[in-house]
């Protein structure tokens, strides 16, 4: 079983990095923020704000989250692929996911999505406390105005309606958030492979992990 595990912060092309190297590659995807934005969704349809920890750990572990090969998202059975890219789930997700009992149930969910199979998982804290001792440990970087303006016309495509200042704002507030949570904060550290893509193609980007994996194999 390979683990590749991708860290970075929002816009940072991970998502598409994952997709691409696991189709490649056959192995399992895992988007991680999905299911904290699984979550929100939840949150808010129950209510719920981010001091409502306690019902927010009973929620978190009530609801029933499905990542399908083809990378669609299910919500108790509902494919809320699209609705967990929304503007009101992007701007409480980040505060959603970060009280640590929260994150222990989700990161729980992780694990078990990834339970016997090949995968490629993507989010926060995958090198440091999902997968420790996963077999590649990616960190993917961009410039915060290079991930802005990245979020900004994938948004445009996905009929998102965000402007441009309202991304950036969002983005650097996650950040903070991201990187300074008590528990699973975005962090880099020695055993990582960075990545700085702020110049690079995204096929620049896939071509060099996919060397990194498939060289090692031979
Ligand atoms: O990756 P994405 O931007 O969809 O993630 C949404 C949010 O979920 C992030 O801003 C972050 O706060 C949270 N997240 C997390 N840990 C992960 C993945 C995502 O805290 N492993």
């Amino acid at each position: 079983m390979t683990v590749i595990a991708i860290d970075g912060p929002a816009g940072s092309g991970k998502g598409t990095l994952a997709k691409a190297i696991s189709e490649k590659l056959g192995y399992l995807n895992i988007d991680t923020g999905a299911t904290y934005r699984c979550l929100a969704l939840a949150s808010i349809r129950n209510n719920l704000t981010i001091n409502d920890t306690k019902e927010l750990v009973d929620l978190a572990k009530k609801i029933d989250i499905k990542l399908t090969r083809d990378g669609k998202v299910f919500l108790d059975n509902e494919d809320v692929t699209k609705l967990i890219r929304s503007k009101e789930v992007t701007a409480i997700v980040s505060q959603i996911s970060s009280a640590k009992e929260i994150r222990e149930v989700m990161v729980d969910i992780q694990r078990k999505c990834s339970m016997n199979d090949s995968v490629v998982i993507e989010g926060r804290d995958i090198t440091t406390v999902v997968f420790p001792d996963a077999t590649y440990k990616f960190y993917l970087d961009a410039s915060l105005e290079e991930r802005a303006n990245r979020r900004f016309q994938e948004n445009k495509q996905k009929n998102i309606d965000m402007t441009y200042d309202e991304i950036y704002e969002n983005i650097k507030m996650r950040d903070y958030n991201d990187m300074h949570k008590e528990v699973g904060s975005l962090m880099r550290t020695d055993d990582q492979i960075y990545i700085d893509s702020t110049n690079m193609t995204i096929e620049e980007v896939i071509n060099m992990v996919l060397n990194i994996v498939r060289n090692d194999d031979k």
